[in-house]
């Protein structure tokens, strides 16, 4: 009884709620049909959710497309670093193969970049990558060093290659070796050391032939001083002939040092060269005018061929040691009665003015004549001929090239004689009407 009460109670409740909510239906229906305008607004607002909902769609979207080119852009961006980087590089996975090489790395394993798949699919042993087998097994166990250490390690690795017939016979490399990512890759960057390896070989071959060639007067200095202070001269005559030869070592002591100094201040950019306008026939006379009586005491016939007018821009002294010491050289190497010709030029092809020594004397070895300006570089055959540095022409070389921005050359036939020239930029048009 009680429940069927309730039951009733609830269905006349629902029943009671339904009458009521369509009376409140068709009020609403009522009030719409009374004023369009509400209706409208209804629509409109629906169709502006409906418009908000599809922008936020598209913008949404547009971000997303954004967001992709982004990413592929910077992804083509890498990728193209990667591979123009001139310094090899290589990415090995947690094994130690190679899966990533950019072309450097796949020409220094002689591998054809356009026909080589180097990647995670195409793993390469990273003794293939690198042809020296010590050096790929150190690095091989530098890149597990590394991934056990943490992203902020590096390690270093250097190494040589053989260089294919050219050179130096071999190339030399430093290898540095970081993590990459939390997967176990690292990447290796080998940078390439052949030419600070070259320069520090030359550095010290100048020192040794630099300290090789200070010994010789300085132990004649002192053994010529000795025998002075020891007394053990018979006569004055005697004296007077070692003190000369001191001095004579003294002065070459001091022109092996002078010429070492300027030629190391110009190859370090270091001189000060007084630039200004300088007439090259007016110089080369002057320089050979001092010349005439060295030349006269060894019988050289001394020619020169040159006018007033032939101007450049450059340093008179610096120049003026240019022609001293290839004329220097040209009384120095040839024998008695030969004879030593200086002529200046203008050349109108390379708008240049041209200093010319040609003597009639020896001539250059054709094994020595590409290495005639290298520092210390003496014709062997000749060190019997005449005293020397081997450094004059290496110092001729530098101020020339270096300061003047001119070029210098030597040809000769054995026997026949020599033609050393040099070219300067003529200054001013006017000095190539001459
Ligand atoms: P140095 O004359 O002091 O030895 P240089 O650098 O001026 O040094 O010359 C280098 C070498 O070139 C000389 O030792 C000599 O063997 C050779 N040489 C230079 N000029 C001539 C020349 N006119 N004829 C023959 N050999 C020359």
């Amino acid at each position: 009884m009680l429940n069927s009460s309730w039951i009733l109670i609830v269905l006349g409740g629902c029943v009671l709620g339904m009458v009521l909510a369509s009376l409140h239906h068709r009020r609403r229906l009522r009030v719409a049909c009374a004023d369009p305008g509400s209706a409208r607004r209804m629509g409109s607002a629906v169709s502006d959710l409906h418009d908000r909902f599809q922008l936020e769609q598209e913008s949404r979207t547009e971000e997303q497309v954004l967001a992709r080119r982004i990413a592929e852009e910077r992804a083509t961006r890498f990728e193209r670093m990667f591979t123009s980087f001139d310094d090899p590089i290589l990415v090995l996975d947690r094994h130690g193969e190679v899966v990533e090489a950019n072309p450097a790395a796949l020409a220094i394993a002689g591998l054809d970049p356009e026909g080589c798949a180097v990647d995670a699919v195409h793993p390469q042993p990273l003794s293939s990558m690198i042809p020296n087998r010590v050096a790929a097994a150190e690095i091989h166990t530098l890149s597990r060093n590394v991934m056990e250490s943490g992203a902020e390690e590096f390690r270093r690795s250097m190494f040589e290659l053989p260089n294919d017939g050219g050179v130096p016979s071999t190339r030399a490399f430093e290898a540095v070796i970081r993590a990459l990512d939390g997967n176990g890759r690292t990447l290796v960057v080998l940078h390439e050391t052949t030419r600070e390896r070259e320069m520090a070989r030359l550095k010290s071959e100048f020192v040794a032939k630099a300290s090789h060639e200070l010994r010789t007067p300085l132990s004649s200095i002192r053994a010529s001083l000795e025998m002075l202070s020891d007394g053990e001269f018979q006569n004055l005559e005697q004296r007077t002939e070692f003190l000369g030869i001191a001095m004579e070592e003294t002065d070459r002591l001091a022109k092996l040092v002078n010429d070492m100094l300027d030629i190391s201040c110009i190859e370090a950019g270091v001189a000060r060269p007084r630039m200004g306008c300088v007439d090259l026939g007016d110089l080369a006379n002057e320089v050979v005018g001092g010349l005439r009586a060295a030349a006269e005491r060894k019988s050289v016939d001394l020619r020169i061929h040159a006018e007033s007018g032939l101007v450049v821009d450059g340093d008179p002294e610096m120049l003026a040691a240019v022609i001293g010491n290839l004329v220097g050289n040209g009384l120095k190497y040839v024998p008695e009665g030969e004879r030593v010709t200086v002529t200046v030029d203008a050349e109108d092809l390379t708008r240049s003015v041209v200093v010319t020594v040609t003597d009639t004397g020896l001539g250059i070895p054709p094994e020595d004549i590409d290495r005639l300006f290298e520092k210390f570089y003496r014709i062997k055959r000749y060190e019997r001929t005449a005293r020397g540095t081997g450094l004059g022409l290496n110092l001729c070389r530098n101020i020339v090239e270096q300061v003047h921005q001119g070029r210098i050359g030597v040809d000769s036939r054995l026997g026949e004689g020599a033609r050393f020239w040099f070219s300067v930029p003529a200054s001013h048009p006017a000095s190539m009407a001459a």
